[in-house]
């Protein structure tokens, strides 16, 4: 890789290598590629990471002469860049600071007194109690705990002089304590008293397992074949279950952000992944229905995969499609061989025929000959015997090919009448054909579900509603004046508007919603994961909706309406029980005055 020397061109270099090579952005990775694009060593650019450590001093306590002296040292380092000498200060005083918290009670109870009487906002004496009273309930058997536990407390007394109430959460999960530094204050919102924080630390181990839950069920199973992220998974649900000191916790803590990262990362492949195939899927169905234009009944294959494709994914819709496909493939798979007999019936037909023309052209040429022969003997012909011979040849030949010419027309008539009843079975069969893709479980006209795509519809629908126990609404609408709109503008019209309303119910419904024509001008709506309330809202919008989109006819605009009543699933309903009770709403809707909803 040719090097480069402006800083900020290597550093959007670097963001795009990142990104290519797939590699989660951590300082490390970016520092690694930094060097080398800018061809530089990592010692070059490894800088002291100056401002963040000051952020660090900044934020240390400067309450006592111990703190004091501390941050000055590390001021010192800092100054000095010197890494080594800022390690060093930190770790002594961590030593320093362990052992005598470890031994110094005295000063711990002293400033305990000190802040217990002292006053701070947002804390009562009453709180205060409590507090300890929670301390020393859960931590009396091991001193240091309670050492480290009490010194949490104090601490977060002390910062509360201005700000709420800081209170120590997890302690109970925290049991090695000597290797560690007293658990750090959660600043919660002040709203929350301390009954509700300890309410929090109550709710943590439940948190933790879920956590792991999810880790080890949810997403684990998710990616079972990437069997090193998915063993990964389960190893960070261990940790998050066994973790107890902050130690791990820490290393959990970075362990999780990786393992995020790269979760980021197979999630975005798999993205790619599934919008690259359906694009591709997309393509094929494009060049398919190009390329079998004649062959309609493949074409209604292709148009409910292309359907299919446009939409969001909705696994009900393929698993719809999937049994459409299934039955279409089915009943073409019979029409195409009873196709296949015919066509080829017919293609015997012709090649007899064809054999007969050449018998029948054998047969005329034959006969020219011997008429040529007998005209020649004629020619030569010396008396009239000679001529009779003659002549009774010529007769003779001429009714030979009479009956030949006969026998021939007759097998051609009869021929003929076979091809054409052949070539009318064949084009009734490709009509079926046709039909079949689209007729087995929908309606001709508006492609809505017919009464048989209901049915079964409706049963899985509620086998699906009572596995999730949620749910499931029925809606029946009629349209309003139907018959007035077909006799005023035409049947056709009505057709039409029949088309619009099937159109603008599926554009404002859910997708997962099921609409079939029940009827003449009567239409079912399903409606999973849905309580009735839900349910009229949604037929409501629709019918709003239908005042918006008016269905034009000739260009002018025409208002349709329609009643509907609606009901919710029982368990002991059975299809016709729900439809009669949708069907009793309807009609009560139609009897306070049409267009409007009623729920049964
Ligand atoms: P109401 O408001 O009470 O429902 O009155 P309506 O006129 O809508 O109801 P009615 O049952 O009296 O008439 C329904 C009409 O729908 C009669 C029938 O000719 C017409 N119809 C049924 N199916 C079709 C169809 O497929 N196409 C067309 N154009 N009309 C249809
Ligand atoms: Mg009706
Ligand atoms: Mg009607």
């Amino acid at each position: 890789m040719a090097t480069l020397s402006n800083p900020a061109v290597i550093a959007r270099e670097t963001l795009k290598q990142l990104m290519s090579r797939r590699m989660a952005p951590s300082p490390e990775n970016y520092r690694a590629i930094y060097n080398e694009i800018a061809g530089t060593t990592d010692k070059a650019t490894a800088l002291f990471p100056e401002r963040e450590l000051k952020a660090l001093l900044l934020s240390l306590p400067r309450e006592t002469p111990v703190q004091q002296r501390l941050s000055r040292q590390l001021e010192q380092s800092l100054k000095g860049q010197n890494w080594e000498e800022f390690q060093k200060t930190l770790v002594d005083f961590i030593k320093a600071h362990s052992t005598e918290r470890e031994l110094n009670w005295g000063d711990l109870i002293a400033e305990f007194l000190r802040q217990w009487e002292t006053k701070q906002s947002n804390l009562t004496p009453a709180r205060k109690r409590e507090s300890l009273e929670h301390i020393l309930a859960s931590a009396t058997k091991n001193s240091e705990i309670l050492f480290a536990r009490l010194q949490g407390l104090i601490k977060s007394w002390s910062l509360n002089s201005a700000e709420p109430e800081a209170i120590v959460l997890g302690e109970d999960t925290i049991d090695a304590v000597t290797e560690t530094p007293p658990p750090a204050p959660v600043n919660l919102p002040a709203a929350l008293t301390s009954g509700a924080a300890s309410r929090a630390s109550e709710l943590l181990p439940e948190l933790r397992s879920l956590f792991a839950y999810t880790l080890e069920v949810v997403v684990a199973t998710q990616i079972g074949d990437e069997p090193e992220l998915a063993a990964q998974a389960h190893t960070l649900a261990a940790a998050v279950r066994s973790a107890s000191t902050l130690k791990a916790m820490d290393e959990l803590l970075a362990d999780t952000k990786r393992f995020a990262f790269r979760l980021e990362f197979l999630t975005e492949d798999r993205n790619e992944l599934r919008s690259g195939l359906l694009k591709l899927l997309q393509l094929m169905i494009d060049n398919v229905s190009e390329l079998v234009v004649d062959d309609h009944w493949l074409n209604g294959q292709i148009d409910m995969v292309r359907e299919i494709v446009a939409r969001p994914m909705n696994l009900r819709a393929i698993n719809d499609a999937e049994h459409r496909l299934k039955e279409v493939i089915f009943k073409q798979g019979q029409l195409k061989n009873s196709l296949i007999e015919a066509k080829e019936a017919l293609k015997q037909m012709l090649a007899g025929f064809v054999d007969h023309l050449a018998e029948f052209a054998d047969s005329t040429s034959d006969y020219h000959d011997k008429i040529e022969n007998c005209a020649e003997k004629i020619s030569k012909a010396e008396d009239i015997t000679q001529l009779e011979d003659v002549l009774a040849e010529v007769i003779s030949e001429t009714r030979i090919i009479q009956i030949n010419a006969q026998r021939s027309r007759d097998d051609l008539r009869a021929t003929k009448q076979r091809v054409e009843e052949a070539d009318k079975r064949i084009n009734e069969l490709e009509e079926d054909l046709d039909k079949a893709s689209l007729l087995v479980r929908h309606d001709q006209l508006t492609g809505a579900l017919n009464r048989r795509g209901l049915e079964e519809t409706f049963d899985n629908e509620v086998a699906r509603a009572q596995r999730r126990k949620s749910p499931l609404c029925v809606a029946m609408l009629d349209i309003d004046n139907f018959k007035k709109l077909n006799d005023s503008f035409g049947h056709e019209a009505g057709d039409a508007a029949l088309i619009h309303l099937v159109t603008v119910i599926r554009e404002t419904l859910r997708p997962q919603d099921t609409l079939a024509r029940f009827g003449g001008e009567e239409f079912i709506i399903i409606l999973p994961d849905t309580p009735q309330q839900d349910a009229q809202k949604a037929i409501v919008r629709l019918q709003r909706e239908l005042t918006k989109r008016l269905f034009l006819h000739d260009n002018e605009k025409v208002l349709i309406t329609f009643s509907a009543g609606i009901t919710e699933y029982r368990l002991d309903d059975s299809q016709t029980s729900v439809t009669k009770r949708a069907d009793e709403a309807m009609y009560a809707a139609k009897k306070a005055g049409k267009n409007r909803v009623v729920a049964a």
